[in-house]
């Protein structure tokens, strides 16, 4: 039966319970709920475990709602914070389906969303890569088609059976949240994560997944999107050289492709991506997800 195996991660530790109707239960059957991380920062993955149910809950993380799929001990949700979410807490509501016999169940919890303290910096470039020239438009606009197209990906359960690993081993030169500003004036913020690399180096697939885009992008250059199913996606920029075809199944591990410079990019670099949801989030806090 699924769900009654208890949590042996002692830093998941069972939020605030409510159980109606189920007081005769035992204490070590009862569900429970747990959230990774239990501090986050505006930007960051969160996932959601609702152990010792049978049946999929419904719940949500703020406004957000949230959708459940199969998990070893039970039941998870992924989702992600908006960069722009304000600290404080941000309320967690799970409700269980009524069984024969008792009520539905309601469980609690709170994540504690932190100041994001993203780092300021200035950077002089170009003027190409601050602003594209008028004659690329049509071409981003096909760019952006051809995103939103790969983004529009069933919800499945994962298509991993493995937590995620870095696409790359090195320093990590930018990160998610960076703000950037341009030759004084314009302002942006970094929504992936960069990490060193030579032209040529490898870039691996983070997970097992579905590869949705081989594409030359204007300003991503040439890209990798995986899959991973549960509405999680893995992006790969800048790449010299695709190796994987739109359709493959890729291993964790994998070779996708070569760092390369392509696209608006400065210089040889991974920039990589995370969206879930629809929110590009931080790709280095995935890692640290523990889904199994
Ligand atoms: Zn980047």
């Amino acid at each position: 039966m699924l769900g009654l195996v208890r949590n042996p991660c002692p830093r998941r530790l069972p939020f605030l319970l409510l159980a109606l109707g189920l007081s005769a239960l035992a204490a070590e059957e009862r569900p429970s709920l747990s959230l990774q991380p239990e501090t986050a920062r505006p930007g960051d993955p969160v996932l959601v475990t609702v152990s010792g149910l049978d049946e999929a809950p419904t719940g949500t993380l703020g406004e957000t709602p949230l959708r459940f799929f199969p998990a070893k001990e039970g039941f998870q949700a992924l989702t992600g914070l908006p960069v722009e979410q304000s600290p404080g807490p941000l309320e967690v509501k799970v409700t269980a389906p009524a069984t024969e016999g008792s009520a539905p169940l309601e469980l609690r919890g709170s994540l504690k969303v932190v100041e994001p303290g993203w780092r300021e910096r200035r950077l002089r470039v170009a003027s190409k890569y601050v602003k594209p020239p008028p004659e690329v438009e049509a071409r981003m606009e096909e760019d952006r088609t051809a995103f939103a197209t790969a983004f529009s990906q069933s919800f499945s359960p994962p298509l991993f059976a493995q937590d995620f690993a870095w696409p790359r081993k090195a320093n990590v030169t930018a990160r998610y949240g960076d703000l950037r500003t341009f030759n004084g004036e314009k302002q942006s913020q970094h929504f992936g994560t960069d990490i060193r690399g030579k032209l040529g180096a490898k870039v691996r697939a983070a997970n097992e997944g579905t590869v949705v885009m081989t594409r030359d992008n204007y300003a991503a250059g040439n890209t990798v999107l995986l899959y991973h199913g549960v509405g999680l996606y893995t992006a790969y920029f800048h790449l010299s050289q695709i190796l994987v075809k739109e359709g493959e199944q890729v291993k964790r591990g994998q070779l996708l492709g070569h760092v390369g410079s392509t696209g608006r990019s400065t210089g040889p670099h991974l920039h990589w991506g995370v969206k879930v949801e629809d929110k590009w989030v931080d790709a280095q806090r995935l890692l640290e997800l523990r889904f199994f």
